[in-house]
């Protein structure tokens, strides 16, 4: 099939996780492969890092909680990976009275139901949050498990969810309606939408479909949709992929920028040290729209028009002197933090939120889920800060597209950014969060925002689009093509050679490693063939 002098049997563009999880199934495979990362450290958006100088704290700094990473891509590379399940599923105050909240607590349904009760005055709301919940499982018990596989038919899967009410209510019709039909309340139908608008920009309602795309992939993961905390951070979990790569005899080359990418295979890399390296085959493990600028700049043919990702979200990472206090005296800052804290995302708020971004302008209030990784593993702070009772706390905005950032003046729109993110978490604390923020050595304030012009300039994320691009559903349509192991496996570009191995192949949006697998999984079929 592939014929020539080769350098590689593999060269893969990009070291994020998803890389390094394609080298190393290549490389136990005994295939050469060589990773080529622009930046001087491996793990793109999965890694751990210190943000303020002179501060023990290693954050983990863009993603921060592992659903999707399956148990046999760890056991199969032989990952040290710990991910810990937190009791609190989420805590989420009243937006109209912010001293009462609910809190699910996976560890005693009755505090559950009063603490709904307390909200929306009948516990009957916490009975449908429960329903509704297990509804899902069985979606999520049929296509988790076939997203180690080739690809499976539209139809094959929704046979295999066997509930075809199910299946309309996921798949065919547009989110708001099951939430609205399942829920009462505005808040708890809030609850339930924002898994579906995690980096996303849409409505509860919007015909696109992607918020329900984004919702499967929340729900699903080891088919439970529980959100786990990987121990020691996502540095640990990129660290453990790099560690099995090396191992596994890739060649991971950092500080090497690839500035081409040729249809037939040639990689060029720019920099102090130009260079041009020849792989059978090709993996690209940056997003597609980065992928179509370096084919262009490798003299391919442009394939249509490039879609333009656009992220929708705000990071804040923050270090605190102690967790703040909270206007709800019923539960304490632990529990509140110790899941996903909600704020400001009852489905009429996200929807508002919508429309007001729409319009150009930044939510007020922004919608935001705020986790706290230093109460479930304490091991990211160093002996000194853990003493003290410092905290981290990771603060995630939805619903700011990167259409209110881009063009702007980048330091201009992350100031307002994170003024809006500290106005929002403020109004539902008990006193301002700047007066328990931590402060370095140098005198400065451990708060950082990361906008998505920010990912951009630092990951090299298109649009700061955090999956790459819209999620896809994790099947193929009946009349797909399914011919080519590239195309069975949901990692096909236009060039034969040149496979997709990162969060834009099919299924392999968030810290799964999906992307990888898929893609070594079709390179090793193709270079066996
Ligand atoms: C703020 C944020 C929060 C998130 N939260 C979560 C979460 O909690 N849980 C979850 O599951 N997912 C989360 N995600 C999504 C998840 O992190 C990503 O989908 C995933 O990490 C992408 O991995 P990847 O390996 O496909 O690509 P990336 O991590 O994007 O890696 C691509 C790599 O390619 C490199 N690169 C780019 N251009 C070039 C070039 N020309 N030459 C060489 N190298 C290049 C980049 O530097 C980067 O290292 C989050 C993402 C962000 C940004």
């Amino acid at each position: 099939m592939v014929s020539g002098v080769h350098t590689h049997d593999v060269v893969i563009v990009g070291g994020g996780h998803n890389a390094l999880v394609a080298a190393a199934y290549l490389g136990r495979a005994g295939r050469s492969v060589v990773v080529l990362e622009r930046l001087d450290h491996v793990g793109g958006a999965a890694v751990s890092e210190r943000p303020w100088a002179g501060v023990d704290a290693r954050l983990s700094r863009y993603s921060y909680l592992v659903s999707l990473l399956p148990r046999a891509i760890i056991d199969d590379l032989d990952l040290r990976i710990a991910l810990r399940r937190r009791r609190y599923s989420s805590y989420t105050p009243d937006p109209a009275d912010p001293a009462r909240g609910i809190l699910i607590d996976n560890a005693d349904a009755e505090a559950t139901g009063a603490s709904f009760a307390r909200v929306t005055g009948t516990t009957g709301e916490a009975d449908r949050f429960a329903s509704f919940t297990a509804r899902l499982e069985p979606a999520a018990r049929a296509v988790f498990p076939t997203m180690t596989e080739p690809l499976r038919r539209r139809s094959a899967v929704r046979i295999a969810v066997a509930d075809d009410r199910l299946w309309d209510d996921l798949v065919d019709n547009p989110l708001g309606a099951v939430l609205r039909s399942s829920l009462d309340t505005d808040i708890a139908r809030g609850i339930a939408l924002t898994d579906g608008l995690i980096g996303t920009f849409a409505t509860a309602d919007d015909e696109s479909l992607r918020q329900n795309r984004c919702f499967l992939y929340h729900v699903i993961g080891g088919g439970t949709g529980d959100w786990d905390v990987p121990v020691g951070g996502m540095g640990q979990v990129s660290g453990e992929l790099e560690r099995a790569a090396r191992t596994a005899g890739a060649d991971l080359r950092t500080g090497v920028e690839v500035t081409a990418v040729s249809p037939d295979g040639e990689v060029t890399v720019g920099g102090s040290r130009p260079e041009t390296l020849r792989g059978r085959l090709v993996l690209s493990g940056v997003g597609p729209a980065v992928l179509a600028g370096l084919l262009r700049a490798g003299g391919a043919a442009p394939d249509g028009e490039d879609q333009a990702p656009e992220g929708a979200q705000v990071k804040v990472n923050m270090l605190l002197r102690r967790l703040p206090k909270l206007c709800d005296a019923a539960v304490t800052p632990e529990a509140a933090f110790g899941g996903t804290f909600h704020i400001n995302e009852t489905m009429s708020q996200l929807d508002a939120a919508h429309a007001t971004a729409v319009g150009g302008g930044i939510p007020n209030p922004l919608p935001a889920e705020i986790y706290c990784h230093s109460l479930t593993d304490p091991s990211i702070l160093g002996e000194d800060l853990r003493a003290s009772g410092a905290h981290t706390l990771t603060l995630f905005g939805l619903q700011v597209p990167h259409r209110l950032v881009a063009g702007e003046d980048r330091d201009a729109a992350r100031a307002a950014l994170l003024a809006a993110a500290q106005r929002s978490l403020d109004s539902v604390l008990a006193e301002p969060i700047a007066d328990v923020v931590f402060e370095a050595p140098d005198g400065s304030a451990c708060i950082e925002a990361r906008t998505t012009a920010d990912l951009e300039d630092s990951l090299g994320m298109a649009g700061g689009d955090i999956f790459h691009g819209d999620l896809s559903w994790p099947w193929a349509d009946d009349d797909e093509p399914l011919e080519t192991p590239a195309q069975r496996w949901g990692v096909a570009t236009a060039h034969d050679r040149v496979l997709v191995c990162g969060s834009g192949s099919r299924r392999g949006g968030a810290v799964s490693g999906l992307g990888g697998h898929s893609a070594a999984m079709a390179a090793l079929e193709m270079l066996a063939g």
